[in-house]
């Protein structure tokens, strides 16, 4: 049967719409179904770590979206203990302060280049799969049934997942023990506290109270979003209305003048659930982001979980559709982000330890506060937090520093923004050689700083570093991660395309 689509991605979060943006630039037939009618503009997430803004600097999206950001900030945080950016080896030691709307805005405008649509008001309710495709059924704008044919099905609709539940895929962990809640509120102005778009974004205030966490972070514009998880937050219903007396008591207890609640613009509430699915694929179904794993917001890690998920499916899912993917590449999506995700998990399950009032949490808190004063320790948890620490394992490579590391890492200048591998090397050898049968998946460039050559794959992690002469090395890993030479694909490949 004849697709469709080669594939059919459910849900325009970040998660989907940069994997649509990855399969665009690919030049892969690609649709994205979202169940919301419009966009609400609303806002979860409100920062970028480094690793995604070098995520988006590979492919040249970064400047857009500091355009539409509203801070950077020079730091990261643990449960609210202060994180160094400054001593990461990247060439952005920040954090991006945007909300998620304007980012989601970004990346879906930027997908009418591609000609990749995003259908809203299509809610994705079942799919079956077969040998050569999956068949999923939408549910339309005017209740009407529609069956999409698909190569393959990505599941990236968030934290309760329609295509995780079809899939029947285990989602093992534990639910929420503690219940908090956001607000974005408008506040009269205060002296000193104006709200504008001028007044410094900062880091979260998580410190144990026996009252509960209530802390404000100015957005600008006299919007400010209120965090709150006290004794009325515990125990409530997830789709309850957070009531205004909840946010009203919860700003008496901010610290800082007395303030006047003006209006609530939007509130949710959420809790520190912990999950992950078992498995980020089954056949041609594939899950990620939220869909994939759902952790507590602490130290703003989901939408870039969610994100790099995106980045590291993208190519080789482009590989697949285009025919070139070496065997098992697909199944390196797993391999790969299933243990990213696992930690994330376990990190922020760590951090919510130390926000509780309880005695004993409070005395680590303390321990951790005073190793955190050393750079060291400081600079591990920062890598840690801002994803730059993220080394993937490359089975069959000769071991080297910067293997499965982001090449960024020795040569920032790097950017990959034709979506193919690069090889950097220093012409004429036997490795640029080596590389020439495959120019239609990798470009070429100088060798990177120190002479060594790299292979750099197209999320910009190193799968091969060695030596110049060492073409017969490099042949293994052209093989593992690019698939045969042109002239061995069963049609002499798909024509290269020029960028
Ligand atoms: C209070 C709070 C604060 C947060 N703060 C941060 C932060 O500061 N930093 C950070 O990194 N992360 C933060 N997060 C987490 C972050 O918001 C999520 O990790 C991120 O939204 C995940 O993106 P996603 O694209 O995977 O899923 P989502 O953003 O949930 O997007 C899924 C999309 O799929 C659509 N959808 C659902 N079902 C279907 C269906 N059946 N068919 C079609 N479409 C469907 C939904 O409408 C939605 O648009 C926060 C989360 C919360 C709750």
């Amino acid at each position: 049967m004849d697709t469709d689509v080669e594939v059919l991605i459910a849900g325009a979060g970040p998660t989907g719409l940069l994997l649509a943006n990855e399969l665009g630039l690919a030049g892969v037939r690609t649709a994205v179904v979202e169940r919301l009618p419009q966009r609400t503009g609303r806002s979860k997430a409100l920062n970028l770590q480094p690793r995604t803004a070098e995520v988006l600097d590979c492919r040249g999206l970064l400047e857009p979206v500091l355009d539409r950001s509203q801070a950077l900030l020079p730091s990261g945080h643990f449960a609210g203990l202060p994180l160094d950016y400054g001593a990461l080896d990247t060439a952005y030691p920040h954090q991006v302060g945007i909300p998620q709307a304007r980012v989601e805005e970004f990346l879906e405008d930027h997908l009418a280049a591609y000609g990749v649509p995003v259908l809203q008001g299509r809610e994705l309710t079942s799919f079956r799969q077969d040998a050569d495709g999956v068949t999923a059924t939408l549910l339309g704008p005017d209740a009407a049934e529609r069956t999409v044919r698909a190569g393959y099905l990505v599941g990236a609709d968030g934290g309760r997942s329609t295509v995780r539940r079809v899939l029947g895929v285990p989602f093992p962990g534990r639910d929420g023990r503690v219940g908090m809640a956001v607000a974005d509120i408008e506040l009269a102005a205060a002296e000193g506290e104006s709200g504008g778009s001028g007044e410094p974004w900062r880091l979260p205030d998580l410190r144990p109270d026996p009252a509960g966490v209530a802390f404000l972070l100015p957005l600008g514009d006299g919007v400010h979003r209120l965090f709150l998880g006290g004794p009325e937050q515990q125990g409530a219903d997830r789709d309850a209305p957070v009531t205004v007396d909840e946010v009203g008591a919860a700003l008496a207890r901010c610290p800082g003048p007395p303030r006047t609640l003006r209006a609530v613009r939007w509130a949710s509430r959420f809790t520190d659930a912990s999950r992950q699915a078992e498995r980020y694929a089954v056949g041609r179904v594939l899950l990620a982001g939220d869909a994939a794993h759902l952790h507590a917001p602490a130290g703003g890690q989901g939408l870039n979980l969610g994100m790099q998920d995106a980045f590291n499916l993208g190519w080789k899912l482009a590989a697949v559709a285009r025919g070139d993917a070496p065997d098992g590449l697909l199944a390196t999506y797993h391999a790969e982000r299933h243990p990213v995700g696992a930690r994330v998990l376990a990190n922020t399950r760590a951090q919510m330890v130390l926000t509780l009032p309880d005695p004993d949490a409070v005395v680590v808190r303390e321990l951790l506060a005073d190793l955190l004063t050393t750079p060291e320790a400081n600079r591990r948890v920062a890598a840690m937090i801002s994803g730059t620490d993220i080394r993937y394992p490359m089975p069959g490579a000769p071991d080297h520093p910067l293997l499965g590391a982001r090449a960024r890492a020795r040569a920032p200048g790097v950017r990959l923004l034709s979506g193919r591998g690069a090889l950097l090397a220093d012409a004429p050898s036997a490795t640029v050689a080596a590389a020439a049968v495959r120019a239609d998946r990798i470009d070429q460039g100088p060798a990177a700083d120190g002479g060594e050559a790299l292979l750099v794959r197209p999320d910009g992690h190193v799968c091969w570093a060695g030596r110049d002469d060492d073409a017969d090395g490099l042949r293994a890993a052209l093989a593992r991660w690019f698939g045969p030479p042109r002239s061995r694909l069963p049609d002499g490949g798909a024509p290269g395309r020029p960028r």
